[in-house]
């Protein structure tokens, strides 16, 4: 038996309905105080959490519960459970992979979009999701220098923008692939996607997914710079087309995910359009910096793209997820994508934008809201501001590696990322040597930095983006890495 409180609390949990309204008010003034103290306090997290595998799983239970809980209990469990086990994205010393963090304002309009809860669809379905879309990435289409012939969607990431972008495609090389697939046509040629050596990963998994397979992405090879050669690419695509393969889609990247270098578009351009070629840029980190008007110069070509990729949840402050695919004729897309059922048919298909048509996905999640936020709280100029002086501090970081004897910077710095290492006689002791460094700072919890491999050699990575970083976090980590040298060389 249950004693008589506990039966009272239990009988009004399994009443129907959500929460009362006036819990809901208590509990969330509650949890804005306590993500209000969660930012004032971040610096004091060890950056990666400092959790074993399973320690989560082990605290919880192996089944729900049968009766609901109070939430403070819930609550109570975040703060014991769920934070010892949270990697810090948002500490201003997270300077792995890419550093990435939310504003304030984003968490804010996730809590709206939660609220409301639409499914972009069909227009009718959600149409202040749909239009508010139309508007934000007409803004940030003007923000970063596009010609306003581009037209965009939001999607969740840039492995999902940029395999929609294969998808469309592959549409308009081969319209038959929609109906008939590719699996046991005697027609099918093989198909070819371009790409450089330094290219994201989520590529290899597109042509994976989109049943082109692996042996279809042809990597060409980069120079000293880790750029795309686009004489290179020139050739793999004349001896391609000899040798009856068909070219589908050449991307080239501007600021790579190893070391931020940048594929020669203009010289990519020409070629596609000389072989009527899809050309899709890669610019899912280096697109925020496009709004400097001083870096410009490192975008030029990538308005003659008929598509391109940007993740605003990057380094534009706005919550995960959140990716842009612009496209030259956004019809391209509807052509590979759109099927209408029954029962979403509707009378005003052809005077609305139904997001249904442009994707695999049918409901989509409320995006722009957060990106709107962004963008009206911070304005150009404040977004600008704080994007020019992550670009100043890498540079300064950058001028610190190259003034120490021990260290080297590895591979040019044209936005927010340094790759250097720590020297030593050779490559053998150099690699060891730049491992230990990284273990050393990485499990002290005061930074996160990351690593990548440049001809066989072991780079550390240093990304700046986080919308709460100074020059004394930056400081502090390089303090932190002279510590772990030393510690290191012993
Ligand atoms: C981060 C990144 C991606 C993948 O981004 P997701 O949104 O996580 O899929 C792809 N390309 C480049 C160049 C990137 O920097």
């Amino acid at each position: 038996m249950l004693p008589a409180g506990d039966r009272a609390f239990m009988e009004k949990m399994t009443q129907f309905g959500d929460m009362p309204t006036d819990d809901f008010r208590r509990y969330g003034y509650e949890i804005v105080d306590r993500l209000a103290d969660y930012f004032e306090r971040i610096e004091e997290f060890p950056v990666l959490s400092q959790i074993q595998p399973d320690d989560v799983k082990k605290a919880l239970p192996t089944s729900a519960p049968e009766f609901g809980e109070a939430f403070s209990a819930v609550l109570d469990d975040v703060d014991n459970i769920i934070l010892p086990a949270v990697t810090h994205w948002n500490h201003p010393n997270f300077h792995g992979l890419f550093s990435t963090s939310t504003s304030s304002v984003g968490v804010f309009a996730e809590m709206f979009a939660a609220a409301f809860d639409m499914k972009a669809m069909l227009w009718r379905t959600a149409p202040a999701s749909t239009e508010l879309e139309d508007v934000v990435l007409d803004w940030l289409r003007q923000m970063t220098g596009l010609p306003d012939i581009f037209e965009g969607i939001i999607y969740d990431t840039a492995s999902v923008s940029t395999m929609h972008a294969i998808a469309a495609a592959r549409e308009r090389a081969d319209p038959n692939s929609r109906k008939s697939g590719l699996a046991g046509r005697a027609d099918a040629p093989r198909m070819r996607v371009y790409v450089s050596e330094h290219v994201h990963s989520s590529i290899d998994k597109s042509v994976i997914t989109l049943g082109l397979g692996l042996e279809s992405l042809r990597k060409i090879e980069t120079n000293e710079r880790f750029e795309m050669r686009a004489e290179k690419l020139a050739e793999a695509i004349e001896e391609d087309i000899a040798a009856g393969i068909l070219p589908i889609c050449v991307i080239p990247t501007i600021g790579t995910t190893s070391t931020t270098s940048i594929d020669p578009v203009a010289a990519v351009a020409d070629i596609c359009e000389k072989h009527g070629i899809w050309m899709h840029v890669d610019a899912a980190y280096s697109s925020s910096a496009a709004i400097l008007p001083e870096l410009q110069p490192l975008f030029d070509g990538w308005e003659r793209a008929d598509s391109i990729v940007m993740n605003p949840h990057k380094w534009f402050f706005t919550p995960f997820d959140l990716s842009v695919l612009y496209c030259r004729d956004l019809d391209d897309l509807k052509k590979a994508f759109s099927l209408v059922p029954e029962y979403l048919r509707t009378d005003d298909a052809a005077s609305v934008k139904n997001g249904m048509d442009y994707g695999i996905q049918l409901g989509r999640r409320f995006r722009s809201l957060k990106l709107w936020f962004v963008m009206r709280y911070f304005g150009r100029a404040g977004l600008i501001v704080r994007i020019r002086e992550h670009c100043r501090l890498a540079r300064l970081f950058a001028s610190w590696v190259n003034e120490s004897p021990n260290w080297e910077v590895a591979a040019p710095v044209p936005f927010a990322l340094v790759c250097f290492r720590a020297k030593a006689a050779d490559t053998d002791t150099a690699n060891s040597l730049n491992e230990e460094i990284m273990r050393i700072v990485n499990s002290s919890g005061k930074a996160y930095i990351s690593h990548t491999k440049l001809d066989g050699k072991i780079t550390l990575r240093l990304s700046v983006g986080s919308v709460h970083v100074e020059e004394r976090h930056i400081e502090k980590v390089w303090r932190l890495l002279e510590a772990a040298f030393e510690q290191a060389a012993k």
